[in-house]
């Protein structure tokens, strides 16, 4: 069989979800809705999505260590009604952790509704979502 090898992308997405099914399919079109091609992005379901913060610095440390030299961004996620006890206001936490801790610039914040819409949040300058 020919080898089949994929080169590293110049830039890489760290997409971060909830691993609840109800959202799933919500996550995917998000996903596409922002141009996520297969072999550009880290797809990160766990617990919490965003808000499992001990899960998001792992995993962005990771990341962080194989593509150092690339332009990494982050999409967080957290979802109505989570059973993992997240809300909407644990993506502040999550923005924090981006910024601060790992001095990544380009995030981008959503908030999954169970009806299958999502809200686009950004942070306002005196730290609160909108
Ligand atoms: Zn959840």
């Amino acid at each position: 069989m020919k080898e089949r090898r994929q080169v590293m992308p110049q830039a890489v997405t760290v997409f971060i979800g909830c691993v609840d099914p109800r959202i799933q399919e919500t996550l995917d079109r998000l996903r596409l809705n922002l141009g996520l091609e297969y072999g550009s992005f880290f797809r990160v379901l766990v617990q919490g999505g965003a808000g499992n913060s001990r899960q998001l610095r792992e995993h962005l440390s990771l990341v962080l260590s194989d593509y150092r030299h690339q332009m990494v961004s982050v999409v967080l996620t957290t979802h109505e009604d989570c059973r993992a006890g997240v809300t909407k206001e644990s993506l502040l936490e999550a923005t924090r952790i981006v910024r601060e801790e790992f001095g990544l610039t380009e995030v981008q914040v959503f908030y999954i509704l169970l009806n299958g819409s999502w809200e686009s949040l950004s942070l306002s300058p005196e730290g609160s979502l909108k």
